[in-house]
């Protein structure tokens, strides 16, 4: 076993602090990655504060992970030591269910070994997050990136990249497609730069008027505040894919109307109390509401490759890893351009 330094939270109304845990040595398909950035999903912050009443502590959270290869087990193909890699969602899935054979590992049927807040394959073990020194993770499940990026630009495609790529993929957005983004956040931006990469036309639905500026340049043709919702009646009917990234609770009703017949309204947000659904904005028009988690291992690949090819990269403020806390409180307020990063050289 090998010791290992994180930051932790020991209860849903703790702070963050130093915590020491092991990690397995690599076994012969394990690498061994020195972890350089890790992203701040609002996913993080949802688990530490216990808000889908999942969460089991100590927690080391962190699932945008990037990093250096340090080791590798005797098996391994796909990597070699000094290798810049990825560790997004999950480090396990059960291989052989139909969802993993279909490549959606995130779907797994029998168990999903998430990066954090989960346990490995034997159903016991905790897992535990990016918020620390290094990870030992199977082959399988770790990203080549070949970006020419800074690397911290790159951790958060690992999880708010792929969150918006698979639906935007799945619903084939493109060329001619008017698409919406609702919240301009950490998913929020990466929507705007795949869509708008895509082909698509992007429209951005806020509540900060002072990110039209920041919307336009990332690629939106048109920003809406949402705040006034007269604003948004001449969208009616009007798009052909809405994604909604909000992380705090809100109406979602009040979008359907802006999808044309047949439209896709897709839910990635998860925000920690439901809401009442009206039947009559779906029946009308044929409009479809949907889900969506994350995404496979391939597709996650693909999506670093499109990437690497097109130049995105998150827009990010890096921050030293005592600033957790700030971090939080800033991106619970919507203030964040666009995610914050740890830099995990700071980690005494
Ligand atoms: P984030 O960076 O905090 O962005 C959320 C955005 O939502 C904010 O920037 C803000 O944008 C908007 N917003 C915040 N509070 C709001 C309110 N009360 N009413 C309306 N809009 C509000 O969060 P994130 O990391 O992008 O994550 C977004 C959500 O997706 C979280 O719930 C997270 O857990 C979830 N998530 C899901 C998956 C998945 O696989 N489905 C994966 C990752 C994360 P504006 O200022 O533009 O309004
Ligand atoms: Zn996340
Ligand atoms: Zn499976």
């Amino acid at each position: 076993m090998q010791a290992t330094q994180g930051y932790a939270v020991k209860s849903a109304t703790s702070q963050f602090e130093p915590f020491k845990f092991q990690r397995r040595n690599p076994g012969a398909h394990d690498v061994q990655i020195q972890i350089l950035f890790c992203g701040i999903c609002h996913s993080d912050i949802h688990q530490a504060r216990n808000e889908w009443g999942n969460s089991t502590y100590p927690m080391v959270p962190g699932h945008e992970i990037v990093g250096k290869v340090t080791a590798v087990g005797k098996d391994v193909k796909k990597f070699k030591a000094g290798d810049v890699v990825g560790v997004g969602c999950f480090v396990d899935s059960c291989r052989t269910c139909s969802s993993c054979k279909d490549h959606e590992e995130q779907f797994c049927e029998k168990h999903l070994a998430l990066t954090y807040n989960g346990t490995e394959m034997d159903e016991k073990t905790p897992t535990f997050g990016g918020y620390s020194s290094q990870i030992v993770v199977d082959e399988k499940y770790v990203l080549s990136i070949a970006s020419k990026l800074p690397l911290e630009s790159i951790a958060p495609l690992l999880c708010a990249g792929i969150t918006t790529y698979s639906p935007l993929r799945h619903y084939e957005v493109g060329p001619g497609k008017k698409v919406a983004i609702i919240g301009l956040g950490g998913l929020g931006h990466m929507g705007v730069k795949l869509a708008a990469a895509m082909g698509a036309e992007v429209t951005v639905l806020s509540t900060s008027p002072a990110k039209e500026k920041d919307a336009k340049r990332l690629g939106a043709q048109k920003f809406v505040v949402t705040k006034d919702r007269k604003n948004l009646e001449p969208l009616a009917n009007y798009f052909d894919f809405i994604l909604d990234a909000v992380s705090a609770e809100h109406d979602p009703n009040m979008y359907l109307n802006l999808l044309k017949r047949g439209g896709v309204m897709v839910l990635v947000g998860v925000p920690e109390k439901p809401f009442a659904l009206q039947a009559f904005p779906l029946i009308s028009n044929r409009r479809r509401l949907a889900g969506s988690l994350i995404g496979g291992i391939k597709e996650t690949q693909e999506m670093l490759d499109f990437c690497a090819k097109h130049n995105i990269g998150s827009d990010v403020e890096v921050i030293p890893i005592n600033k957790i806390p700030e971090a939080y409180e800033r991106t619970i307020k919507g203030d964040v351009r666009y995610r914050f990063v740890i830099d995990m050289s700071t980690l005494k």
